[in-house]
């Protein structure tokens, strides 16, 4: 898939590796489980939202803007990755934040926000009820009122062109499986606003037709799939590609999200325990350990056999571990 018509700045680096899990896979008597490590896409402790932001601010960058605004949870990776993207091309970072209700030291003041407060990030902070995008819009109002040009990135960067760099990762996976003989019955990603996974969606309809198995980490399934199939669409449209029948490539299991967004669940515990201890691998509270969750009972299911693959995309967010410690 030509991508190279759209500006691009290169932050993450690519091709992450994909790695085997064998004592993992031993303990639970297979199937093979393999990661993808889009944890380790470097910039500013690295995660998926690196992909997205090369698209991103290079039509930030194409436009002339000097101050980049976006929203999301107190706790966000995206933002904290745009923060230091910005501070890596010289751009002014605006972050509007929401806080939940949950108030500990470390929520409010460790992890991510730490890390947007080092890269020099402004922080809006937001109550509960606020609306995060009238306050994003109002804020550009203001900066362009006062000559600046400020560019709006949408809520985990989940827009077509930032799902973009997940059609690269789908052309990416198809590459590496092709160089190393593998061959996966599904790839499984966790979904939030789900850009990451319309965007693998889109990129293994171009590329490759490998399933997609979403993990929602908050919401029902209903609400997840219609996401993902809106951020898909989005994404093929961009491509000037059909979208038809996308609803039947678009699986979300929502059995592993729990109360709600950044609700701590037994199942996540267990796979931030069992990833940690047979294998050394960091998953976050929020994402990647009710995603992993989800993969560790799809390969305890019975329904793919020992000499089948299984492939869990690690999202990154491990910087949310010191935001909520008490859910470990
Ligand atoms: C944002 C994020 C996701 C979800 O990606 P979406 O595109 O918002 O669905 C998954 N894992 C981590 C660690 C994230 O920060």
């Amino acid at each position: 898939m030509d991508l190279s018509r759209f500006p691009r700045i290169a932050l993450a680096r690519l091709p992450t590796a994909i790695e085997s899990l064998p004592r993992l896979t031993a303990h639970l008597g297979g199937p093979l489980l393999y990661v993808k490590r889009d944890d380790c896409t470097g910039l500013g402790m690295g995660g998926n939202k690196l992909r997205k932001l090369e698209f991103l601010l290079g039509e930030a960058q194409a436009l002339g803007a000097d101050t980049v605004l976006t929203v999301g949870a107190l706790q966000s990776n995206h933002a904290r990755q745009t923060a230091a993207a910005c501070a890596r091309l010289g751009l002014d970072c605006e972050l509007i934040l929401r806080r939940s209700s949950h108030a500990t030291d470390a929520y409010l003041e460790s992890g991510n926000v730490l890390l947007d407060r080092l890269f020099g990030a402004r922080i809006h902070l937001l109550e509960p009820h606020q609306s995060r995008e009238s306050a994003m819009e109002a804020r550009a109002g203001e900066l362009r009122e006062a000559g600046r040009r400020p560019y709006c990135i949408p809520v985990g960067g989940s827009c077509g062109l930032g799902n973009l760099g997940y059609v690269g990762c789908a052309a990416e996976i198809m590459a590496q499986a092709a160089q190393e003989n593998l061959e996966f019955e599904t790839v499984v990603v966790a979904t939030g606003s789900g850009g990451t996974q319309g965007g693998l969606v889109a990129g293994m309809q171009v590329s490759g037709g490998l399933a997609i198995t979403g993990i929602a980490v908050e919401g029902d399934r209903r609400e997840q799939e219609a996401l993902a199939v809106r951020q898909a669409a989005e994404t093929l449209r961009l491509l000037s590609r059909g979208e038809d029948d996308l609803s039947s490539q678009v699986t979300v299991l929502d059995d592993f999200a729990g109360p709600g967004y950044a609700r701590p669940t037994q199942s996540m515990r267990e796979a931030l325990s069992l990833a940690a201890r047979f294998e050394g691998l960091v998953l976050d509270p929020v994402y990647t350990g009710k995603a992993f969750a989800g993969c560790i009972a799809l390969a305890r299911s019975g329904r793919y056999g020992k000499d089948q693959s299984l492939l869990f995309v690690h999202t990154g967010g491990t910087p949310g571990l010191f935001g909520y410690p008490e859910s470990i």
